[in-house]
Protein backbone atom coordinates (compact mmCIF):
# COMPACT_ATOMS: atom_id res chain seq x y z
CA UNK A 1 0.00 0.00 0.00
CA UNK A 2 0.94 3.35 -0.76
CA UNK A 3 1.04 5.38 2.53
CA UNK A 4 0.67 9.35 1.41
CA UNK A 5 -1.52 9.76 -0.77
CA UNK A 6 -0.38 11.44 -4.59
CA UNK A 7 -1.60 14.88 -5.41
CA UNK A 8 -1.41 13.20 -9.01
CA UNK A 9 -4.04 10.50 -9.21
CA UNK A 10 -4.42 9.61 -13.21
CA UNK A 11 -1.48 10.39 -14.64
CA UNK A 12 0.54 9.32 -11.45
CA UNK A 13 2.37 6.80 -13.78
CA UNK A 14 2.51 7.38 -16.94
CA UNK A 15 5.96 9.10 -16.98
CA UNK A 16 7.79 5.80 -15.87
CA UNK A 17 9.75 3.83 -18.17
CA UNK A 18 7.05 1.02 -19.74
CA UNK A 19 4.21 2.34 -17.60
CA UNK A 20 1.45 0.28 -19.78
CA UNK A 21 2.91 -3.03 -18.11
CA UNK A 22 2.01 -5.15 -15.06
CA UNK A 23 4.78 -5.24 -13.53
CA UNK A 24 5.49 -1.37 -13.17
CA UNK A 25 2.02 -0.95 -12.07
CA UNK A 26 2.29 -3.11 -9.45
CA UNK A 27 5.62 -1.65 -8.25
CA UNK A 28 3.53 1.82 -7.73
CA UNK A 29 1.13 -0.08 -5.85
CA UNK A 30 -1.43 -0.96 -8.13
CA UNK A 31 -3.83 -4.11 -7.97
CA UNK A 32 -2.91 -3.86 -3.93
CA UNK A 33 -4.83 -0.94 -1.92
CA UNK A 34 -7.92 0.16 -4.07
CA UNK A 35 -9.17 -3.34 -5.25
CA UNK A 36 -8.34 -5.32 -2.17
CA UNK A 37 -9.86 -2.42 0.17
CA UNK A 38 -12.73 -2.42 -2.27
CA UNK A 39 -13.52 -6.68 -2.49
CA UNK A 40 -13.04 -6.37 1.46
CA UNK A 41 -16.20 -4.08 1.62
CA UNK A 42 -19.98 -4.74 0.89
CA UNK A 43 -20.66 -3.49 -2.95
CA UNK A 44 -23.14 -0.49 -0.91
CA UNK A 45 -19.70 0.15 0.78
CA UNK A 46 -18.03 0.41 -2.31
CA UNK A 47 -20.74 2.86 -3.99
CA UNK A 48 -21.14 4.86 -0.55
CA UNK A 49 -17.49 5.51 -0.80
CA UNK A 50 -17.70 6.68 -4.60
CA UNK A 51 -20.60 9.27 -3.62
CA UNK A 52 -18.58 10.60 -1.03
CA UNK A 53 -16.05 11.69 -3.08
CA UNK A 54 -18.24 13.46 -5.26
CA UNK A 55 -16.26 12.27 -7.93
CA UNK A 56 -18.30 13.37 -11.21
CA UNK A 57 -18.21 11.32 -14.79
CA UNK A 58 -15.29 13.17 -16.87
CA UNK A 59 -16.29 12.28 -20.29
CA UNK A 60 -18.47 15.61 -20.62
CA UNK A 61 -21.55 15.85 -19.01
CA UNK A 62 -20.44 15.35 -15.47
CA UNK A 63 -23.07 13.26 -13.61
CA UNK A 64 -22.29 12.02 -10.18
CA UNK A 65 -20.59 8.60 -10.76
CA UNK A 66 -21.45 7.10 -7.18
CA UNK A 67 -24.91 7.81 -8.01
CA UNK A 68 -25.03 6.37 -11.16
CA UNK A 69 -24.01 3.07 -9.96
CA UNK A 70 -26.74 3.54 -7.36
CA UNK A 71 -29.20 3.25 -9.86
CA UNK A 72 -28.21 -0.68 -10.94
CA UNK A 73 -30.99 -2.62 -9.55
CA UNK A 74 -29.05 -4.87 -7.12
CA UNK A 75 -31.66 -7.90 -8.27
CA UNK A 76 -31.86 -8.41 -12.25
CA UNK A 77 -33.02 -10.83 -14.47
CA UNK A 78 -30.94 -9.85 -16.94
CA UNK A 79 -27.12 -10.10 -16.66
CA UNK A 80 -25.51 -6.57 -15.39
CA UNK A 81 -22.63 -5.22 -17.29
CA UNK A 82 -20.32 -2.59 -17.16
CA UNK A 83 -18.69 -0.64 -20.35
CA UNK A 84 -15.87 1.87 -20.63
CA UNK A 85 -16.61 4.84 -22.93
CA UNK A 86 -13.22 4.80 -24.62
CA UNK A 87 -14.46 6.53 -27.75
CA UNK A 88 -12.81 10.24 -26.94
CA UNK A 89 -14.46 11.54 -30.25
CA UNK A 90 -15.10 15.51 -28.79
CA UNK A 91 -12.89 17.64 -30.83
CA UNK A 92 -9.64 18.83 -28.66
CA UNK A 93 -9.93 16.16 -26.55
CA UNK A 94 -6.91 13.48 -26.10
CA UNK A 95 -6.93 12.41 -22.18
CA UNK A 96 -8.61 8.84 -22.51
CA UNK A 97 -5.94 7.92 -25.01
CA UNK A 98 -2.75 8.98 -22.75
CA UNK A 99 -4.39 6.32 -20.17
CA UNK A 100 -5.42 3.50 -22.63
CA UNK A 101 -1.72 3.88 -23.89
CA UNK A 102 0.65 4.46 -20.60
CA UNK A 103 -1.11 3.30 -17.51
CA UNK A 104 -4.38 0.52 -19.11
CA UNK A 105 -4.08 -1.37 -15.67
CA UNK A 106 -5.17 1.41 -13.72
CA UNK A 107 -8.37 1.52 -15.90
CA UNK A 108 -8.58 -1.87 -15.48
CA UNK A 109 -8.00 -1.99 -11.47
CA UNK A 110 -11.11 0.58 -11.63
CA UNK A 111 -13.28 -1.60 -13.85
CA UNK A 112 -12.54 -4.26 -11.84
CA UNK A 113 -14.03 -2.18 -8.21
CA UNK A 114 -16.71 -1.02 -10.42
CA UNK A 115 -18.10 -4.04 -11.50
CA UNK A 116 -17.92 -5.26 -7.80
CA UNK A 117 -19.66 -2.43 -6.69
CA UNK A 118 -22.86 -2.98 -9.72
CA UNK A 119 -22.16 -6.64 -9.32
CA UNK A 120 -21.66 -6.90 -13.45
CA UNK A 121 -20.31 -10.02 -14.46
CA UNK A 122 -18.78 -8.90 -17.89
CA UNK A 123 -17.19 -5.49 -18.77
CA UNK A 124 -16.36 -3.94 -22.29
CA UNK A 125 -14.15 -1.13 -22.66
CA UNK A 126 -15.43 0.59 -25.98
CA UNK A 127 -12.12 1.91 -27.70
CA UNK A 128 -12.67 4.10 -30.87
CA UNK A 129 -11.42 2.51 -34.21
CA UNK A 130 -8.46 4.82 -34.74
CA UNK A 131 -7.04 4.05 -31.19
CA UNK A 132 -5.59 0.85 -32.97
CA UNK A 133 -2.47 0.79 -30.91
CA UNK A 134 -3.73 1.91 -27.64
CA UNK A 135 -6.00 -0.89 -27.92
CA UNK A 136 -3.57 -3.29 -28.28
CA UNK A 137 -2.03 -2.29 -25.06
CA UNK A 138 -4.96 -2.56 -23.55
CA UNK A 139 -5.64 -5.97 -24.82
CA UNK A 140 -1.91 -7.23 -23.82
CA UNK A 141 -2.80 -5.34 -20.13
CA UNK A 142 -6.24 -7.92 -20.28
CA UNK A 143 -3.96 -11.05 -21.27
CA UNK A 144 -1.71 -9.86 -18.21
CA UNK A 145 -4.56 -9.23 -15.53
CA UNK A 146 -6.41 -12.58 -16.68
CA UNK A 147 -2.73 -14.41 -15.93
CA UNK A 148 -2.54 -13.44 -12.52
CA UNK A 149 -6.13 -14.06 -12.21
CA UNK A 150 -7.32 -10.51 -11.44
CA UNK A 151 -9.89 -11.02 -13.89
CA UNK A 152 -11.82 -14.31 -14.95
CA UNK A 153 -13.19 -16.62 -12.65
CA UNK A 154 -12.52 -16.38 -8.25
CA UNK A 155 -10.54 -12.80 -8.94
CA UNK A 156 -8.19 -12.28 -6.24
CA UNK A 157 -9.38 -15.57 -4.49
CA UNK A 158 -12.65 -13.93 -3.55
CA UNK A 159 -15.24 -15.89 -5.48
CA UNK A 160 -16.15 -13.18 -7.97
CA UNK A 161 -16.23 -13.35 -11.50
CA UNK A 162 -15.27 -10.64 -14.07
CA UNK A 163 -14.62 -11.25 -17.18
CA UNK A 164 -13.57 -8.11 -20.02
CA UNK A 165 -13.00 -7.46 -23.51
CA UNK A 166 -11.66 -4.75 -25.77
CA UNK A 167 -14.65 -3.76 -29.02
CA UNK A 168 -13.25 -1.48 -30.88
CA UNK A 169 -15.80 1.51 -32.90
CA UNK A 170 -15.24 2.61 -36.53
CA UNK A 171 -14.98 6.23 -35.37
CA UNK A 172 -18.16 7.63 -35.42
CA UNK A 173 -18.84 10.86 -33.00
CA UNK A 174 -22.18 9.65 -31.88
CA UNK A 175 -20.78 6.78 -30.23
CA UNK A 176 -19.88 8.43 -27.52
CA UNK A 177 -23.39 8.91 -26.87
CA UNK A 178 -23.67 6.26 -24.37
CA UNK A 179 -26.89 4.62 -26.10
CA UNK A 180 -25.18 4.92 -29.31
CA UNK A 181 -22.64 3.60 -28.31
CA UNK A 182 -24.49 0.44 -26.66
CA UNK A 183 -26.02 -0.18 -29.67
CA UNK A 184 -22.59 0.05 -31.86
CA UNK A 185 -21.22 -2.68 -28.99
CA UNK A 186 -24.78 -4.60 -29.88
CA UNK A 187 -23.00 -4.64 -33.42
CA UNK A 188 -26.00 -2.68 -34.90
CA UNK A 189 -25.87 1.08 -36.09
CA UNK A 190 -24.41 3.59 -33.73
CA UNK A 191 -27.58 5.79 -33.19
CA UNK A 192 -28.70 6.73 -29.75
CA UNK A 193 -31.64 5.22 -28.33
CA UNK A 194 -34.89 7.48 -26.97
CA UNK A 195 -34.95 8.01 -23.13
CA UNK A 196 -36.37 6.65 -21.40
CA UNK A 197 -35.56 3.59 -19.84
CA UNK A 198 -32.03 4.24 -19.08
CA UNK A 199 -29.34 2.17 -19.74
CA UNK A 200 -29.04 1.84 -15.58
CA UNK A 201 -32.44 -0.13 -16.29
CA UNK A 202 -32.26 -1.43 -19.84
CA UNK A 203 -29.01 -1.26 -21.17
CA UNK A 204 -26.48 -3.41 -23.17
CA UNK A 205 -28.75 -6.71 -24.74
CA UNK A 206 -31.21 -5.66 -22.10
CA UNK A 207 -29.48 -5.98 -19.22
CA UNK A 208 -28.63 -3.32 -16.67
CA UNK A 209 -25.68 -1.14 -17.88
CA UNK A 210 -23.92 1.19 -16.19
CA UNK A 211 -20.95 3.28 -18.74
CA UNK A 212 -18.22 5.45 -17.25
CA UNK A 213 -15.28 7.42 -18.60
CA UNK A 214 -11.78 6.00 -18.83
CA UNK A 215 -10.91 8.94 -16.68
CA UNK A 216 -13.35 8.27 -14.32
CA UNK A 217 -12.88 4.95 -13.97
CA UNK A 218 -8.87 5.28 -13.61
CA UNK A 219 -9.63 7.53 -11.00
CA UNK A 220 -11.18 4.86 -8.93
CA UNK A 221 -8.51 2.69 -7.62
CA UNK A 222 -7.17 5.73 -5.64
CA UNK A 223 -10.52 6.58 -4.27
CA UNK A 224 -11.18 3.80 -2.55
CA UNK A 225 -7.38 3.25 -1.56
CA UNK A 226 -7.06 6.87 -0.19
CA UNK A 227 -10.80 7.28 0.85
CA UNK A 228 -13.60 9.11 -0.63
CA UNK A 229 -13.80 11.91 2.21
CA UNK A 230 -9.83 12.15 0.96
CA UNK A 231 -10.86 12.48 -2.62
CA UNK A 232 -13.77 15.00 -1.80
CA UNK A 233 -10.76 17.22 -0.45
CA UNK A 234 -9.14 17.73 -3.58
CA UNK A 235 -10.68 20.78 -6.16
CA UNK A 236 -13.71 22.80 -5.05
CA UNK A 237 -17.35 21.93 -3.50
CA UNK A 238 -19.10 20.40 -5.90
CA UNK A 239 -16.12 19.63 -8.36
CA UNK A 240 -13.96 17.90 -6.27
CA UNK A 241 -10.62 16.04 -7.19
CA UNK A 242 -8.38 16.43 -9.76
CA UNK A 243 -9.24 16.64 -13.85
CA UNK A 244 -6.98 15.69 -16.90
CA UNK A 245 -7.25 19.25 -18.82
CA UNK A 246 -6.19 18.51 -23.03
CA UNK A 247 -5.19 21.89 -23.81
CA UNK A 248 -4.50 22.90 -27.35
CA UNK A 249 -4.39 25.51 -29.81
CA UNK A 250 -2.10 28.70 -29.83
CA UNK A 251 -0.09 27.81 -26.44
CA UNK A 252 3.77 27.74 -25.93
CA UNK A 253 3.23 24.52 -24.72
CA UNK A 254 -0.23 21.90 -25.99
CA UNK A 255 -0.71 18.82 -23.74
CA UNK A 256 -2.10 16.94 -21.29
CA UNK A 257 -2.18 18.28 -17.57
CA UNK A 258 -3.57 16.35 -14.62
CA UNK A 259 -4.69 19.09 -11.55
CA UNK A 260 -6.91 20.03 -8.87
CA UNK A 261 -10.47 21.16 -10.34
CA UNK A 262 -11.03 24.80 -9.79
CA UNK A 263 -7.84 25.95 -11.15
CA UNK A 264 -8.16 29.79 -12.90
CA UNK A 265 -8.09 29.28 -16.42
CA UNK A 266 -5.48 32.00 -16.87
CA UNK A 267 -3.21 29.35 -14.19
CA UNK A 268 -3.63 26.50 -16.07
CA UNK A 269 -2.97 28.67 -19.65
CA UNK A 270 0.20 30.45 -18.28
CA UNK A 271 1.83 28.44 -15.62
CA UNK A 272 1.25 24.66 -17.13
CA UNK A 273 0.98 25.00 -21.04
CA UNK A 274 3.68 28.04 -21.67
CA UNK A 275 1.44 31.08 -22.08
CA UNK A 276 -0.48 32.20 -25.16
CA UNK A 277 1.31 32.57 -28.40
CA UNK A 278 2.26 36.32 -28.57
CA UNK A 279 1.17 36.95 -24.67
CA UNK A 280 -1.79 37.02 -22.63
CA UNK A 281 -2.66 40.23 -24.77
CA UNK A 282 -2.87 38.18 -27.92
CA UNK A 283 -5.51 36.02 -26.11
CA UNK A 284 -8.87 36.15 -28.01
CA UNK A 285 -10.80 33.44 -26.91
CA UNK A 286 -10.68 29.89 -25.54
CA UNK A 287 -13.05 27.07 -26.28
CA UNK A 288 -12.89 25.26 -22.48
CA UNK A 289 -14.30 21.69 -22.99
CA UNK A 290 -14.10 20.81 -26.34
CA UNK A 291 -15.85 21.93 -29.29
CA UNK A 292 -19.15 21.79 -28.30
CA UNK A 293 -18.52 24.08 -26.08
CA UNK A 294 -19.26 27.66 -26.20
CA UNK A 295 -16.31 30.09 -26.76
CA UNK A 296 -15.18 32.68 -23.53
CA UNK A 297 -13.95 36.02 -24.33
CA UNK A 298 -10.25 37.11 -23.03
CA UNK A 299 -12.20 39.14 -20.20
CA UNK A 300 -14.16 35.85 -19.22
CA UNK A 301 -10.96 33.56 -19.20
CA UNK A 302 -9.39 36.06 -16.56
CA UNK A 303 -11.45 35.23 -13.86
CA UNK A 304 -12.81 31.88 -14.35
CA UNK A 305 -12.09 28.78 -13.08
CA UNK A 306 -11.92 25.20 -13.98
CA UNK A 307 -15.21 23.84 -12.58
CA UNK A 308 -18.72 23.20 -12.95
CA UNK A 309 -20.09 25.95 -11.45
CA UNK A 310 -18.02 28.88 -12.64
CA UNK A 311 -17.80 27.96 -16.53
CA UNK A 312 -21.35 27.54 -16.70
CA UNK A 313 -21.81 31.19 -14.95
CA UNK A 314 -19.43 32.13 -17.54
CA UNK A 315 -21.60 30.50 -20.01
CA UNK A 316 -19.87 27.70 -20.80
CA UNK A 317 -19.32 23.75 -20.07
CA UNK A 318 -16.26 21.79 -18.59
CA UNK A 319 -17.43 19.27 -21.17
CA UNK A 320 -14.79 17.13 -21.45
CA UNK A 321 -12.02 19.67 -20.45
CA UNK A 322 -10.61 20.14 -23.80
CA UNK A 323 -9.15 23.65 -23.42
CA UNK A 324 -8.76 25.41 -26.84
CA UNK A 325 -6.92 27.99 -27.29
CA UNK A 326 -7.78 30.90 -29.71
CA UNK A 327 -5.65 33.67 -30.65
CA UNK A 328 -6.31 37.35 -32.53
CA UNK A 329 -5.42 35.60 -35.63
CA UNK A 330 -8.23 33.67 -35.74
CA UNK A 331 -11.48 34.65 -37.40
CA UNK A 332 -14.57 33.30 -35.28
CA UNK A 333 -16.50 32.80 -38.26
CA UNK A 334 -14.10 30.89 -40.03
CA UNK A 335 -13.42 28.60 -37.05
CA UNK A 336 -16.87 28.03 -36.86
CA UNK A 337 -17.37 27.36 -40.25
CA UNK A 338 -15.16 24.16 -39.86
CA UNK A 339 -16.69 23.21 -36.05
CA UNK A 340 -20.16 23.52 -37.99
CA UNK A 341 -19.27 21.16 -40.65
CA UNK A 342 -18.15 18.49 -38.41
CA UNK A 343 -21.39 18.12 -36.73
CA UNK A 344 -23.41 18.34 -39.92
CA UNK A 345 -21.24 14.97 -40.63
CA UNK A 346 -21.39 13.43 -37.87
CA UNK A 347 -25.32 14.03 -36.92
CA UNK A 348 -26.91 10.33 -37.42
CA UNK A 349 -29.83 11.89 -39.36
CA UNK A 350 -32.52 10.47 -37.08
CA UNK A 351 -34.39 13.38 -36.07
CA UNK A 352 -35.37 16.34 -38.11
CA UNK A 353 -33.94 19.38 -36.11
CA UNK A 354 -30.71 17.97 -36.07
CA UNK A 355 -30.32 16.25 -39.57
CA UNK A 356 -31.57 19.22 -41.24
CA UNK A 357 -30.28 21.57 -39.01
CA UNK A 358 -26.51 21.11 -38.11
CA UNK A 359 -26.61 21.01 -42.43
CA UNK A 360 -28.12 24.90 -42.50
CA UNK A 361 -26.47 25.78 -39.43
CA UNK A 362 -23.27 24.72 -41.25
CA UNK A 363 -24.46 26.18 -45.15
CA UNK A 364 -24.94 29.52 -43.81
CA UNK A 365 -22.00 30.05 -41.58
CA UNK A 366 -19.80 28.46 -44.54
CA UNK A 367 -21.67 31.12 -46.55
CA UNK A 368 -20.96 33.87 -44.35
CA UNK A 369 -17.52 33.07 -44.17
CA UNK A 370 -17.04 33.06 -48.33
CA UNK A 371 -18.50 36.55 -48.32
CA UNK A 372 -22.03 35.84 -49.54
CA UNK A 373 -23.52 36.69 -45.97
CA UNK A 374 -27.23 38.72 -46.37
CA UNK A 375 -28.98 40.74 -43.77
CA UNK A 376 -31.01 38.75 -41.58
CA UNK A 377 -28.71 35.95 -41.60
CA UNK A 378 -27.47 35.77 -38.24
CA UNK A 379 -30.76 36.26 -36.83
CA UNK A 380 -31.47 33.28 -39.44
CA UNK A 381 -28.40 31.37 -37.26
CA UNK A 382 -29.79 32.51 -33.72
CA UNK A 383 -33.37 31.18 -34.69
CA UNK A 384 -32.12 27.59 -35.85
CA UNK A 385 -29.92 27.05 -33.03
CA UNK A 386 -33.04 27.90 -30.54
CA UNK A 387 -35.24 25.62 -32.79
CA UNK A 388 -32.33 22.28 -32.27
CA UNK A 389 -31.75 22.89 -28.72
CA UNK A 390 -33.59 20.48 -26.03
CA UNK A 391 -35.46 19.11 -29.61
CA UNK A 392 -33.35 16.31 -30.89
CA UNK A 393 -33.24 12.72 -29.35
CA UNK A 394 -29.26 12.76 -28.23
CA UNK A 395 -27.56 16.04 -27.31
CA UNK A 396 -25.53 16.21 -30.59
CA UNK A 397 -28.24 18.56 -31.85
CA UNK A 398 -27.19 20.88 -28.48
CA UNK A 399 -23.22 20.25 -29.59
CA UNK A 400 -24.34 21.99 -33.11
CA UNK A 401 -26.09 24.43 -31.73
CA UNK A 402 -24.45 25.44 -28.82
CA UNK A 403 -21.01 26.78 -30.45
CA UNK A 404 -22.60 29.18 -32.56
CA UNK A 405 -24.95 30.54 -30.26
CA UNK A 406 -22.41 31.54 -28.15
CA UNK A 407 -19.87 32.36 -30.61
CA UNK A 408 -22.23 35.00 -31.81
CA UNK A 409 -23.01 35.94 -27.93
CA UNK A 410 -19.65 36.58 -27.75
CA UNK A 411 -18.19 38.11 -31.27
CA UNK A 412 -20.87 39.00 -33.16
CA UNK A 413 -19.05 41.79 -34.31
CA UNK A 414 -16.84 39.75 -36.31
CA UNK A 415 -20.21 38.16 -37.92
CA UNK A 416 -21.86 41.60 -38.48
CA UNK A 417 -18.56 43.04 -40.31
CA UNK A 418 -18.59 39.72 -42.32
CA UNK A 419 -22.10 39.94 -44.10
CA UNK A 420 -21.38 43.51 -43.98
CA UNK A 421 -18.22 43.73 -45.94
CA UNK A 422 -17.74 39.78 -47.07
CA UNK A 423 -14.62 39.51 -45.55
CA UNK A 424 -12.60 38.80 -42.30
CA UNK A 425 -12.35 41.19 -39.35
CA UNK A 426 -8.99 40.26 -38.80
CA UNK A 427 -7.64 39.92 -42.07
FE1 LIG B 1 -28.96 11.50 -34.31
FE2 LIG B 1 -28.62 14.15 -34.11
FE3 LIG B 1 -30.87 13.04 -33.30
FE4 LIG B 1 -28.60 12.62 -31.93
S1 LIG B 1 -29.63 14.58 -32.17
S2 LIG B 1 -30.14 11.12 -32.46
S3 LIG B 1 -27.13 12.57 -33.62
S4 LIG B 1 -30.09 13.08 -35.42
Amino acid sequence: MNPSPPTQIVYRNINKPDSHTLSVYQEGGGYKGGVLKALAKTPEEVIEEVKKSGIRGRGGAGFPAGIKWSFIPRVSPRPKFLVCNADEGEPGTCKDRDILRFDPHRLIEGMIIAAFAVGAERGYIYIRGEFYRESQRVEQAIRDAYAKGFLGENIFGKGIRFDLAVHLGAGAYVCGEETALLESLEGKKGQPRVKPPFPANVGLWGGPTVINNVETLASIPDILEYGGAWYAKLGVEKSTGTKIFSISGHVNRPGNHEVEMGIPLKTLIEQYAGGVRGGWDNLKGVIPGGSSSPILTRAACETVTMDYDSIAKAGSMLGSGAVIVIDKSVCVVRALARISRFYRHESCGQCTPCREGTGWLSQIITRIEAGGGKPGDIELLEELCGNISGKTICALGDAAAMPVAGAIRAFREEFVYHVEHGRCMVE
